[in-house]
């Protein structure tokens, strides 16, 4: 059984195509730089397992031509990985934000993707590109059985005391604002990974997870399910993240608009696209090229490492509080794997909390699964690659079987003697 895995974002279309039954990647790639400016500068990077990449650029002025280039890629003769695009067996589409109203993945039919639009409200930045590709998938591909997979399903666990704001109730009643939480599928798959590490049933773990990538989120895990995240009714609460501000006194908005004279969306646009780490270095999202520069004795850029890592020190703070009892601490995604500097300055002094980096260890820690806490720590910390797209392929293979179920999600591949993470 062949399934792919399908995440459209607004000017992007990423894909991986799984073979279920020999457990591996046969290929995947991205589209980059779709719809914006027609899709002129539209290209294709494709990777195949022991062959070089292959880079092409191609118009793509809408999803649906993203994703025919995908398809076409796939049965390519030379570049292929299919003899027929028949061989597909399901699509898994990310999509951003189920709202509350799907707590699980689902196959997606006409009312699925009508409450879908619902959440266009919710998530305008990121729902709109997933139903396009849903759209674009079902055109291309009729009799395929499409299924969704939601960044917030996995933090529908929360309860109401962590995820109700302490605004006017009716705000709730009437339009459901409340904390959703992200990035579902990689807090799930990272979180299940540290219970097979720490060699203890996933039920009984208490777990810290810090997704650190562009986008960065986390997650406080008691007894195996989400009870508390740090992105809100969208994803620019929380963290320091490339270019989202995260926390911040919402009475900032107005004040800015009165000085600059500019409306809410306005400024909700430049805390998501001009604030976090490109906010305060005035010009990088990169953390490579942050370090790099205070290194070389850039101010701003020092300033951003230290506010990055005291805001990522207070949630694990906060959620070691939520938890009570912690097992272990996770860092992943792109910085959370690859920054030593960043996981030293968050885990600084936290000794009194059980938190005792091993710092050799974790200087050359990088995308692999490492323990990077000294052996007398009483909260394992580890690295752990992220890997959210084997949880959609699961969640279809799940469905398709009729075994779907929220407590056994991504359980079947890492109890494969041939999984390999
Ligand atoms: P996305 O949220 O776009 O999926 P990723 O998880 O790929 O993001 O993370 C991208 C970020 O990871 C980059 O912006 C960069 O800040 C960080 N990163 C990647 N490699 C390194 C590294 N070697 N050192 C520090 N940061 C890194």
């Amino acid at each position: 059984m062949k399934i792919l895995a399908l995440n459209c974002g607004s000017s992007s279309a990423k894909y991986q195509l799984y073979d279920w039954q020999k457990k591996q990647v046969l290929c995947k790639g991205i589209v980059e730089k779709v719809v914006v400016d027609h899709g002129k500068g539209a290209f294709i990077k494709h990777e195949v397992p022991d062959r070089p990449v292959y880079k092409q650029d191609y118009p793509c002025p809408s999803h649906k031509d993203a994703l025919k280039l995908i398809f076409d890629t796939l049965v390519d003769p030379k570049l292929g990985v299919l003899q027929s695009i028949q061989e597909i067996s399901a699509i898994g589409h990310r999509v951003v934000h189920g709202g509350s109203k799907f707590a699980r993945s689902v196959s997606i039919t006409s009312e699925v993707l009508a409450k879908l639009k619902e959440n266009i409200a919710l998530a305008p930045l990121h729902n709109p590109a997933n139903i396009e590709g849903i759209l674009a998938a079902q055109e291309l591909m009729p009799n395929l059985p499409q299924i969704g997979v939601f960044d917030t399903a996995f933090h529908q666990t929360m309860p109401p005391h962590a995820y109700l704001y302490a605004g006017p109730y009716e705000w709730y009643e009437k339009y459901e604002v409340r904390r959703y939480g992200f990035h579902g599928t990689s807090h799930l798959y990272v979180s299940k990974r540290a219970a097979v590490l720490l060699n203890k049933p996933y039920a009984e773990c208490n777990i810290i997870t810090m997704h650190i990538g562009n986008g960065v989120s986390h997650t406080a895990i008691k007894n195996g399910i989400s009870v508390d995240t740090s992105m809100g009714l969208t994803p620019l609460e929380g963290a320091i993240m490339g270019t989202r501000s995260g926390d911040l006194d919402p009475a900032i908005i107005p004040f800015i608009c009165q000085r600059e004279n500019k409306t809410p969306a306005e400024v909700e646009n430049l805390l998501n696209k001009s604030g976090g780490l490109k906010g305060i270095t005035g010009k990088y999202t990169d953390r490579r090229d942050i370090e790099r520069a205070a290194k070389e004795g850039d101010a701003r850029c020092q300033l951003a490492i230290e506010m990055e890592a005291y805001r990522l020190k207070k949630y694990i703070g906060a959620y070691m509080a939520v938890l009570g009892r912690v097992d272990a601490l996770v860092f992943t995604a792109g910085a959370g794997e690859n920054s030593p500097l960043l996981r030293e300055k968050a885990c600084e002094d936290l000794e009194f909390l059980g938190i005792r980096l091993d710092k050799q260890v974790n200087s050359t820690a990088r995308g692999k699964e490492t323990l990077i806490s000294t052996p007398d720590s009483r909260v394992k910390v580890f690295v752990i690659p992220t890997n959210e797209e084997l949880v959609f392929i699961e969640d279809v293979v799940a469905i398709l079987e009729n075994r779907y179920d929220m407590h056994t999600r991504f359980t079947y591949s890492f109890q494969s003697k041939d999984y390999k993470p």
